[in-house]
């Protein structure tokens, strides 16, 4: 079974830093998730992982 990689973090708002995923270096952007105070930051790159992780 492959785990899928997922590249997101729950972040507390302001955020002062921007994020990256550790895998691409893909800046995460702010998704709309948002309880409280936190907010869901994600990169794009999903497909990007899944592709390259095609044997
Ligand atoms: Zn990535």
């Amino acid at each position: 079974m492959r785990i899928v990689y997922c590249p997101g973090e729950w972040r507390r708002m302001p955020v002062e830093s921007v994020l990256v995923c550790s895998g691409c270096g893909t800046p995460f952007r702010k998704a709309e998730r948002q309880v409280g105070d936190s907010v869901w930051f994600e990169a794009d790159c999903m497909a990007k992982h899944i592709s390259d992780g095609s044997e």
